[in-house]
């Protein structure tokens, strides 16, 4: 027995003080195994996950198809590099690309260098395709996004405490308010140099904040009128999180992204990550077509780990795991049940004044202020009785739990909801 598993939770929290850099702030629940819905601390007590790794584990904690595919995989070859073939990558392309429906893929490792994979293939497309002048391509993002952690992602964040003192930023982002057609259209208008527009279909992180119905929609339809890139960040909205393989694909919960009902909007360039390997490993990637992603030639992109063959074959497994459990269907099906109970208990609560999401991907509005801790304690609670979720934005609890729950699970779950929301109430 390692002498890790003799110590209790507050040493553990205490060495992660001491020894880790203290760039996150966890609730103080120390996990050590994790199976399904279910994760379970140092001393044995059971959880049900409502974060899901922020949605990464959709298909449930240590999902035994992906974890056998990790397993072998990892006991014959692990990494090879790109400087040679391995037998596994390219079976992974010819089936990413058939299951999203593009020609090609890039594959990466996390969800923000596949943000930036696709800002360099946006810009090198204007440049070598549309015809923008040198160093003179814009792109187009939201308010109030998430697109991760790296300097150029930053620059063009509105998230005071994520940018402060990292300056200086990278230039040739234009910022426009989320869900407002209008401004989209006056910034696409604006200029020939516009490359791209960069969007998350539901904003995650920022609170969970669902466009109107055919924003994504018309958006694309900007886009393809200007003859500006349409980039979809579906790294936390993808892969059945919110009712539908992706978000872009609107009310089908088919397996394969497809042109089958009004409201989907193919993407020009997709990002995916996070729940690509049922966060059994880090996989991420981009997906376009041959006309936008041939403008990348050898040498001028890459990854020391991108498209290991460890990452191909989860990345196969958990995608497999999607369409073989109807995952988007459950996600569709619960999700609407947690919004009608958490309708009809906010009706009379004093404490939460909204629930707001798709599929299972939801947030509550604490009735509170954005600095107060209200939301913080309320997690701190939820912990006690038994699940877990974070605080988005000072007054939001985010809620989104692994896909393969069940109907009396969650039913479980809304009580124990309501039953820690109503200590609460004043
Ligand atoms: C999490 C997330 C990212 C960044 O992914 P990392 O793997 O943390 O780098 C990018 N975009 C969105 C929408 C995300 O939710």
């Amino acid at each position: 027995m390692s002498i890790l598993e003799k110590m209790n939770p507050a040493d553990i929290i205490a060495i992660e003080d001491q020894h880790g850099a203290h760039n996150y702030h966890p609730l103080p629940v120390v996990l050590n195994k994790g199976e399904g819905v279910f994760v379970w601390d140092v001393e044995g007590k059971k959880y049900y996950d409502f974060l899901s790794a922020y949605s990464a584990v959709n298909q449930g904690h240590c999902h035994p198809k992906i974890v056998d595919a990790m397993v072998s995989q990892a006991q014959t070859l692990t990494l090879t590099s790109r400087a040679f073939y391995n037998d596994k990558l390219g079976v992974y392309e010819k089936f990413v690309t058939n299951y999203f429906g593009f020609d090609k893929v890039l594959p990466m490792n996390t969800g923000a260098e596949a943000v930036e994979t696709a800002l360099k293939i946006c810009r090198k497309w204007a440049y070598e395709k549309k015809g923008v002048a040198e160093k003179q391509a814009q792109i187009i993002v939201c308010a109030n996004n998430f697109h991760g952690r790296t300097t150029t992602i930053i620059s063009f964040s509105n998230d005071e405490n994520a940018r402060k003192n990292f300056g200086p930023f990278t230039d040739g982002f234009i910022k426009i308010p989320y869900d407002d057609i209008e401004a989209l259209e006056k910034a696409i208008a604006s200029s020939p140099n516009i490359a791209g527009f960069l969007v998350e279909p539901i904003q995650g992180e920022a609170g969970v904040y669902v466009p109107s119905e055919d924003y994504i929609a018309k958006a694309k339809d900007l886009c393809t009128k200007y003859n500006v890139l349409f980039i979809a960040d579906e790294v936390q909205t993808g892969i059945a999180r919110t009712g539908s393989l992706l978000a872009v694909c609107g009310n089908c919960t088919c397996e394969k992204a497809c042109e089958k009902q009004n409201t989907f909007a193919q993407p020009d360039i997709l990002i995916l990550g996070k729940a690509l390997s049922g966060g059994a490993y880090p996989v991420s990637a981009v997906l376009a077509n041959n006309e936008i992603m041939n403008v990348i030639k050898p040498g001028q992109h890459g990854s020391t780990f991108g498209g290991n063959p460890v990452a191909a074959v989860v990345a196969m497994a958990a995608l497999e795991v999607v369409s073989e459990e109807n995952l988007a269907q459950n996600a569709r099906k619960l999700g609407k049940i947690f919004r009608e109970e958490l309708n009809k208990y906010i009706q009379t609560s004093s404490i939460a004044t909204l629930v707001r999401g798709k599929g299972l991907l939801n947030a509550i509005v604490i009735n509170d202020t954005e600095e107060s801790d209200t939301a913080w304690n309320i997690c701190m609670k939820l912990a006690e009785n038994g699940l877990l979720a974070k605080p988005t934005h000072g007054n939001i609890i985010r809620f989104a739990p692994p896909l393969v729950m069940s109907e009396a699970q969650l039913l479980d779950c809304i009580t124990i909801i309501t039953k820690t929301l109503k200590e609460f109430e004043i």
